[in-house]
C-alpha cells in the first residue's frame, strides 16, 4: 500500500478504473496487490533485431547513425516496425507493467509507428522522438552529446520552448558525454554507468532523474561490476533512481527480470527496487501507489497458482520470483 509498499490485508473497490475505496479485513488474501511497472526506459524499435548474433564494441551495434540496429531499422517496412513494437508492448503488459518511457528513432514516422503499435495496448507512453520525431512527441531523446554537433543546442531550445521532456543518454560507457548533457539542464538522464562522484553531486543538486539499465550495460559491455552503475552512490546523494529495459534488441522488456538482476548484481533492497520500477510513471505526471482516488493500475499475484504463498517477505518474492503465470487480469490470463 501507499508509497513505502506496507503489507496490508485489504479488499480494494475499484469504480470506472479509479480506487474509491480501501478497506480493511481480517484475512490474510491469496491475491497479492501491488503497482504496476514503469519501464523508464525502452528501445522498441530494436524488436527486430531481437537477439541477433552481433558482438562487438557498442559504437557499432547501437550508435547512430550506421550503428547495426539503425541499418537494420532501415531494411524493415513500416508494418514489420510496427508489429515488433506492438509484440513488445504486449509483453509488457503480459508481464506486469503499465506504462513506458521509449527512445523512438526515425523520425516523425518513427513515432507514428510506435503510436500504432500502442494503439491496441494503451499502455501509459512517453515517446522520446529524435531526428524530427520530437515534434510529434512528449520528449526530445538525445543519444548522446558525442553524436551531436553544433546543432545540438537549436534542437534543445526548440523543444523546451514547446514544452517537451529532454532526456539524454549519458555516462554509457565512460564519463565523457555527463558534463555536456548536464551543460543542457536536462530532465532526465539515462544511463549514468560511469556517473564521477563529482558529476553525481551535481546530478543530486539540480535534482535530475537518473534511468538504469543494468542488465543492458552488462549485455553491452559496458559494466562488468556492482560498482557501475554506482547506484548505491546515487541512491545516498538523493537522486531518483527509476529502472528500464532499453534495447530490446538484446534485454527482454520484463521489469520483473530486471528488478530480480538489480537486487543480485547491486544488493539494493527491495522496497527501493519497487520504487524504482514503479517510480518512472512521474515522467508522465502519474502516479502508480495504490491510494484511495488514484486510477487502478496495479497488478494482481494470485498466490496459489505458485509457490509465493509460503513467502514470508512479500516485497522479497515480488523483486526476486515473480512469475507472469501469477499475474491475473494482463492478456496472458
Ligand atoms: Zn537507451
Amino acid at each position: 500500500m501507499g508509497d513505502d509498499f506496507e503489507e496490508r490485508n485489504v479488499r480494494i473497490i475499484v469504480t470506472n478504473g479509479v480506487i474509491t475505496n480501501i478497506e480493511e479485513i481480517s484475512r490474510t488474501p491469496d491475491i497479492w496487490i501491488f503497482p504496476g511497472f514503469f519501464n523508464a526506459h525502452t528501445h522498441l524499435g530494436d524488436t527486430i533485431a531481437m537477439d541477433i548474433d552481433a558482438n562487438g564494441p557498442i559504437g557499432q551495434l547501437v550508435a547512430p547513425p550506421d550503428g547495426l540496429k539503425h541499418r537494420l531499422l532501415r531494411a524493415a517496412t513500416p508494418a514489420m516496425c510496427v508489429e515488433a513494437m506492438n509484440a513488445s508492448i504486449r509483453t509488457m503488459a503480459d508481464t506486469g507493467t503499465y506504462g513506458f518511457a521509449d527512445f523512438r528513432e526515425g523520425g516523425v514516422e518513427g513515432a507514428r509507428y510506435l503510436q500504432e503499435a500502442n494503439a491496441e495496448c494503451s499502455l501509459d507512453s512517453a515517446v522520446f522522438g529524435r531526428d524530427g520525431g520530437e515534434k510529434i512527441s512528449d520528449g526530445l531523446g538525445v543519444s548522446s552529446t558525442r553524436h551531436y554537433g553544433e546543432g545540438l543546442t537549436k534542437i534543445i531550445e526548440e523543444s523546451r520552448a514547446d514544452g517537451r521532456i529532454i532526456a539524454f543518454h549519458a555516462g554509457e560507457k565512460d564519463a565523457m558525454d555527463v558534463d555536456s548533457a548536464l551543460a543542457f539542464d536536462p530532465d532526465m538522464l539515462i544511463h549514468c554507468t560511469h556517473a564521477t562522484s563529482k558529476q553525481i553531486r551535481t546530478i543530486a543538486d539540480a535534482g535530475i532523474p537518473v534511468v538504469i539499465c543494468p542488465r543492458s550495460n552488462w549485455k553491452l559491455g559496458v559494466t562488468s561490476s556492482g560498482k557501475n552503475p554506482p547506484v548505491h552512490e546515487m541512491i545516498d546523494a538523493g537522486i531518483e533512481l527509476w529502472l528500464g529495459t532499453d534495447n530490446v534488441m538484446f534485454v527482454q522488456p520484463d521489469m520483473s527480470a530486471e528488478m530480480s538482476f538489480c537486487h543480485y548484481v547491486y544488493g539494493i533492497d527491495a522496497q527501493t527496487i519497487m520504487k524504482m520500477a514503479v517510480g518512472g510513471a512521474h515522467i508522465l505526471d502519474m502516479n502508480y501507489g495504490i491510494h484511495e482516488q488514484n486510477t487502478a493500475r496495479f497488478n494482481r499475484y494470485n498466490t496459489a497458482r505458485l509457490n509465493a504463498k509460503f513467502s514470508k517477505n512479500i516485497l522479497n518474492t515480488i523483486i526476486n520470483r515473480l512469475n507472469p503465470l501469477g499475474l491475473e487480469g494482463s492478456l496472458l490470463n
